[in-house]
């Protein structure tokens, strides 16, 4: 209920359904933020326990794994058994439904997600990776795509294994990798050919969790106001984008429901 919230988020929550609300193209960039209510780190979180001593960014890159591939590949295993048995939350639900609403109004609305994890998929959206996906591998060396978890997942969840044994490409003996972009990789060029044209053609721009500070996608939010966009965050915290016309300091989970019933009672 909006009557619960502080005036001052009331207020812009309404202000930003308004713009939302008429029926042109709209861009949505979400990062770990989004998923953080589903029980997932974000990435500059303390990591727990065993993985306390490292650095995420210096394990998420691709001399860290020439260096030590074994320890890079059981991190990515505990990234995975952290997240298997994660649901989405509401943030992510009623993105889908947005997308669901604005098919029958004939508005775009184009979901651009860092994470790589599945949650908006399983939320029912259609969503482009920038960053790739958790669930899959492919070969360091040649890049073959490795069969992977997700499909073993769809079939029974307790049958994944999180072993940390490295395996290696049939075709060329390379270490089999998660197919995750890292930290000084190029970005798959058909995802960021999408964000790309979503962000120049969108009148409104919506950032969702995401602390801006990972480039070229924190550069997106800039690309769409230089071509006329508004601009709304969504994030309790401050972050250093400073093109930002509406921010919602607050939880995903509890202003992107809110947000939708006012867009559904506006249009
Ligand atoms: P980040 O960790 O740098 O920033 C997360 C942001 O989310 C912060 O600004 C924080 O204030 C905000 N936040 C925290 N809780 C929130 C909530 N409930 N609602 C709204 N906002 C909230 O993450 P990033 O900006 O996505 O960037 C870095 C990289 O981390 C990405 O490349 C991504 O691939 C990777 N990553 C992905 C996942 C995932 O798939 N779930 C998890 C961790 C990291
Ligand atoms: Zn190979």
């Amino acid at each position: 209920m909006l009557a619960e919230l502080s005036p001052k988020l009331s207020v812009e929550i309404q202000r930003a359904a308004k713009l939302l609300a008429s029926p042109a193209p709209i861009c949505v960039l979400t990062g770990a933020g989004i998923s953080a209510e589903s029980g997932i780190p974000t990435f500059r979180d303390k990591q727990t326990g065993l993985w306390q001593r490292y650095r995420a960014e210096d394990l998420a890159t691709p001399t860290a794994f020439v260096r030590d591939p074994k320890l890079v590949w059981s991190w990515y295993q505990w990234r995975r058994q952290l997240v298997h048995d994660k649901a989405p939350n509401p943030a992510h639900y009623a993105l889908a439904k947005w997308q669901q609403m604005s098919k029958a109004n004939h508005q775009s609305v184009t979901l651009i997600t860092q994470n790589v994890d599945d949650l908006h998929e399983q939320a029912g959206s259609t969503v482009t990776h920038l960053h790739g996906h958790l669930w899959r591998n492919r070969c360091h060396d040649c890049g073959t795509p490795f069969k992977n978890e997700a499909e073993v997942l769809v079939r029974d969840k307790n049958a994944i294994r999180f072993d940390d044994e490295l395996i290696t490409c049939q075709y060329c003996g390379g270490y089999i990798r998660p197919d995750i972009v890292w930290f000084g990789e190029s970005l798959p060029s058909q995802a960021w050919q999408t964000a790309e044209d979503a962000a120049a053609s969108c009148k409104v721009f919506i950032s969702i969790g995401t602390s801006s500070l990972v480039y070229p996608a924190a550069g997106l939010a800039q690309l769409a106001k230089q071509n006329g966009a508004k601009i709304i965050e969504i994030n309790p915290n401050p972050t250093p984008n400073t093109v930002v016309d509406i921010t919602l300091a607050a939880n995903a989970g509890i202003v992107m429901p809110l947000l939708i019933e006012q867009i559904d009672a506006l249009s």
